[in-house]
């Protein structure tokens, strides 16, 4: 059991062949999320071994086109993919209105509940079973979010040496034990989770920041991330240059990673004028070793570990 990430788009501004706009896939045990849904998403996603039909929520940044231009067109797509399931789109203040003009001018008449979010303050925006998402501001040129996906602890493992010691007979007292459940057997004794249990294993916490200058906000929503996807638009060394547009470059990225004790940087948003990665990675890694570039569809399998 893992976390799925899948890059669809990792370049700023405009589309390019290479590089496509914003767009990450986050896929966990059977559900489809996406983060940003910048132009021809649809298209990435259908070049992706993702079924778009699994789609249960979007997050979206920020109202800049690059990160939300593909939306109209993959809700589109899936009402004559016959959805009928709901979609959850959470985003920034305005997403209701822009909804009423696309439904007003007839460009997308969904035919699926659409469940708009306004994102208001920082805090939870989105529950699942043993999971939730949370937002916090970011600092752009406009109204911008960031987004964390945390999963709640899990039991610990099942100790089947230890569950033979004790004669538990194998079979559904096992699962009922490893839920988290007491049982009790023929011989009258009761067996406690924590008997057959090790300790409880950590979730995985994911988050997603883009477009951003540093800030403090940043630094929280990555705090102890397994996983920090995060904008590098510029590398090292253009700090002046990504103030001025209101980014970030690779070693802010990776100062990030580096303040919020995350395990591991994933660079998107790359601008278009850079072919290779080669300088963002180097730069970045002299501050945060565990650092990589993502490319138009790089996958990252994350997995859960022990304590
Ligand atoms: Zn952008
Ligand atoms: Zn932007």
């Amino acid at each position: 059991m893992s976390i799925k990430l899948v890059f669809l788009g990792t370049g700023s501004g405009k589309p390019m062949p290479r590089r496509n706009v914003s767009s990450m896939a986050l896929f966990r045990e059977g559900e489809l999320f996406l983060f940003d849904c910048g132009e021809a998403t649809q298209i990435q996603l259908t070049r992706s071994q993702l079924r778009p039909g699994a789609l249960e929520a979007i997050f979206l940044t920020h109202f800049h086109g690059d990160h939300v231009n593909g939306l109209p067109g993959l809700i589109g797509s899936l009402t004559l993919n016959q959805r009928t399931r709901p979609l959850d789109i959470i985003g920034p203040r305005g997403l209701k209105k822009w909804f009423r003009c696309l439904h007003d001018l007839h460009i997308l008449r969904p035919g699926f509940p659409v469940r708009i979010r306004e994102v208001q303050e920082s805090g939870q925006v989105y529950e699942g079973e043993n999971f939730r998402f949370h937002t916090g501001p970011l600092q752009h040129r406009i109204a911008t979010w960031g987004y964390a996906l945390e999963e709640e602890e899990r039991p610990g493992r099942f100790d089947v040496e230890r569950a033979k010691e004790l004669a538990i007979p194998p079979g559904p007292l096992f699962g009922r034990l490893q839920s988290g459940q007491a049982v009790q057997l023929e011989d009258g004794r009761t067996i406690e989770p924590e008997d057959v249990l090790g300790p409880a294993r950590p979730g995985l916490k994911i988050a997603y920041v883009t477009d951003t200058i540093p800030c403090e906000s940043a630094v929280e929503l990555a705090r102890d991330a397994d996983v920090l996807i995060h904008e590098a638009t510029y590398p090292a060394g253009e700090e002046k240059l990504a103030r001025q547009r209101g980014h970030s470059t690779a070693a802010d990225a990776a100062r990030c990673a580096k303040k919020a004790k995350a395990r591991r940087l994933i660079m998107t948003h790359i601008s278009q004028k850079y072919l290779h990665l080669d300088e963002f990675v180097g730069g970045a890694r002299q501050i945060f070793a565990n650092t990589e570039a993502a490319r138009d569809f790089s996958t990252f399998e994350i997995k859960r570990r022990d304590r």
